[in-house]
């Protein structure tokens, strides 16, 4: 059967990388989480002590930076210069810096260059701001996922309560307030609906559910491809 690509974007904790984790398993895609890899980019940036305003610093730190995705029995973790940092770039700190580091442009460029690498041979769904828009504007799929605020911070509450993080919901509102705000605003592709996207609104749906919407939206995709060629 013919590959697609999916794009899954949208704003922060709507359920989008649970979803694309899913939805990949189901048709045996590859799933790629690109705002882990903006997240392993602020912990380098912090762990180096970057200054954000100074380009050259920053294009001279993008250099020492490579990012991996290897395959544990709990899924996919990502790897900082071979060093496994999944648990790491989950941290408040982290997100509390991230769509900073995320809206300069050197960052999205070289970010945006190996996503396009990753997706080459199609058979893949990758989540995050500019899939659709930017990273893969030809996608044979485009979802844009959105929930409201007090779902959205209550289901990441929950997921950091697992990873051990305690955290109380207005502390949460507060990052995922912030962070739709800047990566909306910013100047180098900011998050924006593709025109030809599908709306998802997840506030009333089990993770079960939005993943099997997305997976009968992608087989609708792959058969009507398939009779174009036919
Ligand atoms: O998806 P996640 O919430 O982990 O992404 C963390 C941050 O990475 C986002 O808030 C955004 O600033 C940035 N990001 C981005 N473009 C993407 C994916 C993530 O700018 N494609």
């Amino acid at each position: 059967m013919r590959k697609i690509i999916i794009a899954i974007d949208g704003y922060s904790a709507c359920g989008k990388s649970s979803t694309a984790k899913m939805v990949a398993e189901a048709l045996g895609y590859i799933y790629i989480d690109s705002g882990a890899m903006y997240r392993a980019v602020t912990l380098y940036f912090h762990e180096h002590h970057v200054t954000l305003s100074n380009e050259r610093e920053v294009e001279k730190a993008l250099e020492g930076i490579s990012i991996e995705f290897k395959r544990h029995d709990d899924g996919l973790h990502t790897y900082l210069n071979g060093m496994n940092v999944e648990d790491e770039i989950r941290k408040m700190y982290v997100s509390q810096n991230v769509s900073e580091v995320s809206a300069l442009a050197a960052v999205r460029r070289q970010m945006v260059g190996q996503q396009q690498k990753m997706g080459k041979h199609k058979g893949v769904v990758m989540d995050g701001r500019d899939i659709g828009t930017v990273v893969f504007p030809d996608a044979e799929l485009k979802v844009f996922m959105m929930a409201e605020m007090s779902v959205r911070a209550y289901r990441r509450q929950l997921e950091l309560l697992n990873k051990q993080q305690m955290l109380n919901l207005d502390e949460i509102v507060e990052n995922l307030e912030k962070r739709d705000h800047i990566d909306s605003t910013r100047a180098e592709s900011p998050l924006t609906q593709a025109e030809d996207a599908l709306i998802l609104d997840t506030t009333n749906l089990t993770l079960e559910e939005q993943a099997d919407i997305v997976v009968g939206m992608a087989l609708e995709r792959i058969l009507d491809d398939s009779k174009k060629l036919v």
